[in-house]
């Protein structure tokens, strides 16, 4: 993908809309946005739960990648009249028991090479993680309505914060897109990419052909899919992401993150609580058919979430489920992202392990860098396609 004059992006999420500004911004290609929806940025975009920041757990591969993100957001953000905010707040993972805070403490260690001594130990990577024991984190932070008697263990990462609305975050990006000469067209699905001789030669959609010299998969949980139809193996594999949003009057805290069950919180500025669950990494995960996952969280769910949340905050007993939705996250089998070529020429892929909002803005880099052949300022080794084998 050196010289290529026409580059066609599938997917118009914060994935396909971080490609295209980068692509117009940065190099001479035409670019073109193909998006199956009536809008951009209205699938796992739009469900995410938006967290960006060093959380402490990020690979040597992770680590200029989420540089270059936080310093483009921290930019975009920062023009006049954004109608995206982004929301400092900090992350504090929670274990609950001796088992729980074993597991949080050898993280720690792992994440940074030392042993922890003592009840508390503080490290940085990127910005600064704090390990405190259970009965170190009453004294360490102010945190109302938490119950820190049942804490055992806890990381806090006070440089995690959220982007309040990712799909206004990546329509803000397709805009800087257009502004910079990218064309979107929406309404339009990829059925195939089409190939000649082990080249890209263009795509066949459902509004007819199109012509590309190279092509960028940024269909999200649909990638597997759409390589497929090039030949192109995608080992990547799904969980699925349910969100309840709880209408409550509780203070505001940091966002919770519980060990032992993977239920997480996030505290909106409205007063609403977003409360998630993720389920764990590529060994707990199958291979979903996005299309077949409705926005319903199921009960059993729904009951276990509300029941761990009421055990850590009991002010939150009996608040109202205001809204809720299922998203589809995309999980790698070692954990960091997929980006750039795959083993067809001209064609990429950007795939991401569960954290796409904070790598989007490298993925865009790394595309635009390749088409137009300089060096993106980041290593890319680490998270290129081939090495999956
Ligand atoms: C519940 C949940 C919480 C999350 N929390 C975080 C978090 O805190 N921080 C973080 O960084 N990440 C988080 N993520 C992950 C993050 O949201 C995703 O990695 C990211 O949104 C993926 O963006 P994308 O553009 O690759 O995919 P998508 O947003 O899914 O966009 C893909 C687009 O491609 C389109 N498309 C698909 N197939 C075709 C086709 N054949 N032709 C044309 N168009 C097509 C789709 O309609 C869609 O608009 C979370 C995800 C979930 C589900």
């Amino acid at each position: 993908m050196t010289d290529a004059d026409r580059v066609v992006v599938v997917g118009a999420g914060i994935a396909g809309a971080s490609a295209a500004d980068h692509l117009a911004r940065e190099t001479d290609a035409e670019v073109l946005v193909l998006e199956r929806g009536a809008a951009p940025a209205a699938e796992t975009t739009a469900r995410s739960g938006a967290f960006v920041g060093f959380w402490g757990h990020e690979s040597p591969a992770c680590v200029p990648l989420l540089r270059y993100g936080i310093r483009y957001y921290g930019r975009l953000l920062s023009t006049a009249g954004s109608r995206v905010r982004f929301v400092h707040g900090g992350r504090l993972r929670l274990a609950t028991t001796p088992a729980g805070d074993a597991d949080v403490r050898a993280d720690f260690e792992s994440a940074f090479g030392r042993t922890v001594a003592g009840s508390t130990a503080t490290a940085t990577k990127g910005a600064p993680v704090q390990y405190l024991s259970g009965d170190t984190l009453d004294e360490t932070l102010v945190l109302p309505g938490l119950a820190t008697d049942e804490v055992t263990g806890a990381l806090y990462s006070p440089g995690v914060g959220y982007v309040d609305d990712p799909a206004a975050l990546a329509r803000t990006v397709l805009d800087r897109a257009r502004a910079g000469g990218a064309t979107v067209e929406t309404d339009t699905t990829v059925t195939d990419v089409l190939t000649d001789g082990g080249r890209v030669t263009g795509v066949r959609t459902t509004e007819g052909r199109r012509r590309a010299d190279a092509v960028v998969a940024a269909a999200g949980p649909w990638n597997r899919r759409l390589l497929d139809t090039a030949g192109v193996t995608l080992p990547v594999r799904n969980t699925r992401g349910p969100m309840l949003v709880l209408d409550t009057d509780e203070h505001g805290l940091p966002a919770l993150y519980h060990e032992e069950s993977g239920v997480y919180t996030r505290q909106n500025q409205d007063g609403s609580l977003f409360v998630g669950h993720f389920p764990g990494q590529y060994e707990d995960a199958s291979v979903l058919d996005p299309d077949s996952v409705g926005d319903d969280v199921p009960d059993a769910r729904r009951d276990r979430s509300l029941d761990v949340l009421g055990r850590l905050c009991p002010g939150t007993r009996g608040a109202s489920v205001v809204d809720e939705w299922v998203g589809v996250r995309t999980v790698t089998p070692d954990g960091d992202p997929v980006l750039g070529p795959t083993d067809v020429d001209g064609l990429s892929v950007l795939a991401f392990n569960a954290n796409g909002i904070q790598y989007a803005p490298a993925a865009g880099r790394l595309v635009a860098a390749d088409v137009g052949g300089f060096d993106p300022g980041f290593p890319t080794a680490g998270v290129a396609f081939d090495r999956l084998g």
